[in-house]
């Protein structure tokens, strides 16, 4: 299948007065067409700002790299050539639906607006292919909850409006960071339902950003281990729970439950490193790893190919 999305080098930094944080550090992503490829990490890992980096949405500054969107240098298009794709042939979906709808307008409004803006529909019809799109997102009585407001309606129901927005244009690559986090887990098996009928119905792509690997292993085709910005591990989803190569992976696999304290302890090593740099020398996982050899705190590792289609960034692979 053809390549459709394509970052390459991606280095995403965010200046202050601490220093520099190199939030997204050198990061390669291929999506193919109708793939659907989870980017999982704990919070601060860099996945959110790849993704936002990819609809150009990152208050962060790009320093390095390139992102190819369906044949497009997604860096060097104008902001309006940028609109023109964002919403339409790529669009995304967020984990607090709340805050990205809007309370003034209606649900019908809302999805209509893509389809105004990209596809030129009047009022009428956009408002009837709103119904159409809530119809196909498995919303009840679509003809009238088009014309309520996001605060009539329960935390599933905003998440299956949020599905039909960013599906109205039938975009090629669908972002979906935290989609189903903040729900119940009926309702979120329900949303991860939706989302495959329709990738199975429209061929959509989808990058799924997540920390759940109960959600990976149902959705994903390939997964991509980031940590500290980076890539550390990547390969088709039976390997990467099969057979997970590098130390953080293999963390993630075994401490499930144990994610959040692991969260803290990231977060607080973090805050001690103000010296913009100083994490960058060695393997940035090495204050971690129980298998840390005295050259991992010296000299970063590279991305590794441990078989065809499997990579890992770990100085443990070096014959
Ligand atoms: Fe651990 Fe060293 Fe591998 Fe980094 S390179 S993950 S510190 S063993
Ligand atoms: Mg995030």
């Amino acid at each position: 299948k053809n390549k459709l999305l394509e970052i390459k080098g991606l280095k995403t930094y965010f200046y202050s007065d601490e220093g520099v944080v190199p939030a997204v550090d050198g990061v390669d992503i291929t999506i193919r067409e109708g793939e659907t490829v989870g980017i999982v990490g704990e919070s601060g890992c860099g996945k959110s700002v790849t993704s936002l980096t990819t609809m150009r949405l990152t208050p962060g500054k790009v320093v390095e790299g390139s992102i190819h969107f369906d044949g497009k240098d997604i860096l060097a298009l104008t902001d309006d050539e940028m609109r023109s794709i964002r919403g339409n042939d790529m669009a995304m979906i967020f984990q607090e639906p709340m805050t990205s709808l809007n309370p003034v307008f209606t649900i019908g409004e809302q999805i209509g607006e893509a389809t105004r803006i990209h596809f030129g529909y009047n009022k009428p019809k956009a408002k009837s292919h709103a119904v159409e799109m809530l119809k196909l997102v498995g919303i009840p009585r679509p003809e009238h909850i088009v014309d309520e407001y996001p605060h009539q309606l329960s935390g599933g129901m905003r998440q299956r409006v949020m599905i039909a927005m960013a599906m109205a244009c039938e975009p090629k690559l669908l972002i979906a960071d935290e989609p189903t986090t903040a729900l119940d887990v009926t309702i979120q098996a329900q949303i991860l339902d939706l989302m495959r009928k329709l990738r199975a119905e429209k061929n959509t792509a989808i990058m799924l950003i997540t920390h759940d690997l109960g959600v990976v292993a149902e959705m994903c085709d390939r997964v991509i281990v980031m940590y500290g910005g980076k890539v550390v591990e990547e390969s088709d989803v039976v390997t990467i729970f099969t057979n997970p190569k590098h130390p953080y992976t293999q963390g993630l696999m075994k401490s499930i439950p144990s994610l959040e304290v692991e969260e803290r302890r990231l977060y607080s090593i973090k805050g001690n490193v103000p010296i913009p740099g100083s994490l960058r020398d060695g393997c940035t996982f090495a204050p971690r790893c129980e298998f840390a050899m005295e050259n991992c705190r010296k000299d970063a590792p590279q991305l590794m190919e441990i078989e065809p289609g499997h990579v890992s960034r770990c100085w443990l692979h070096t014959p």
